[in-house]
């Protein structure tokens, strides 16, 4: 195989860093070049960590469009792929091209401010809106531009498939096909009682249609998270959630089954 740039990245922890030492004498030794920054011109990034770690890697290299690959140090992995036991048998796959690549989408939010301010976050997981600290928040919420409903409780969340197994289960949400291009709105402990009525479940909305969000006009301040990271604003005036452009191309391997993961870390015991 033509020499390669790989760009390796670690969450840090000692055995990531051994994991890691380990896969760059192996890939220098193969003939390739390794680097631990991404500057556009990669061939493959490597993620060694857990789930988390590779969304911190997604995010430092501003959504990648080169195939991306997770070595799982952490506890079962979604993204997470490469046991650290089986580096050999992952580099043999790779160079011979017995992998297929997973395209993941994700999800956008817009927020728009009083003074017409535009910013943008993207999510592979998901994006959540939620009031300050633990005060509820009220949000008039559209679909397509319709007005739906408004929402009272801690919050929204807009998850994509592939992190339908993620915040959004917790909440209750349905565990998605990564392969079905949707966005699962869930709400974050709705209120439901005489004086607020809001969906309590799940909706699942085709990727061509945008989420509106209008903050009742006392919500003096809203945070948006998009993977967990959380950005605050204030005198918000829309916020509009709608499927994003990018994609994240993960590699997989012949034995990668969506379904068997959801068993393995939802349902056997350890
Ligand atoms: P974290 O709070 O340190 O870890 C959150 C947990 O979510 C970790 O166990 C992580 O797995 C797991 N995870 C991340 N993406 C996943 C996916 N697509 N499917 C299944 N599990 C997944 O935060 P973090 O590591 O920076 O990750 C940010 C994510 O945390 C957010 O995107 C959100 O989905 C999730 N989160 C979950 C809750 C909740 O469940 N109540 C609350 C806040 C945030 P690893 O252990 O393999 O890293």
């Amino acid at each position: 195989m033509p020499e390669k740039k790989i760009s390796l990245f670690t969450n840090g922890t000692r055995v990531s860093d051994k994991v890691k030492d380990e896969l760059t004498e192996m890939l220098l030794e193969s003939g390739h070049i390794v680097t631990t920054e991404y500057k556009g011109d990669s061939d493959l990034i490597i993620c060694i960590g857990g789930d988390g770690a590779f969304l911190e890697t997604i995010h430092k290299c501003d959504f990648p469009s080169c195939p991306t690959v997770g070595i799982n140090t952490g506890h079962l992995g979604f993204f997470q792929e490469v046991r650290p036991q089986k580096l050999q048998d992952f580099l043999a796959a790779y160079e011979k091209g017995q992998y297929s690549i997973q395209e993941l989408n994700t999800v956008k939010c817009t927020v728009t401010t009083e003074s017409g301010e535009e910013f943008t976050h993207v999510g592979l997981n998901e994006i959540a809106i939620k009031g300050r600290h633990s005060y509820s928040v009220h949000l008039f919420i559209s679909i397509g531009g319709r007005p739906i409903e408004k929402f009272s409780g801690d919050g929204i969340l807009v998850a994509t498939s592939a992190g339908s197994t993620a915040y959004n289960y917790s909440l209750g949400g349905s565990i998605v096909d990564p392969r079905l291009k949707l966005l699962q709105v869930t709400p974050i402990a709705p209120m439901n009682t005489s004086a607020y009525r809001s969906f309590t479940s799940s909706i699942l909305l085709p990727s061509d249609l945008s989420i509106g969000i209008r903050p009742e006009r006392s919500e003096n301040r809203i945070f948006i998270l998009n993977d967990g990271i959380e950005t605050g604003y204030e005198n918000v005036r829309n916020i509009e959630v709608s499927a994003s452009d990018e994609v994240v191309n993960l590699i997989r391997f012949k034995n990668y089954d969506f379904w068997h993961k959801v068993k393995d870390k939802f349902l056997e015991k350890n």
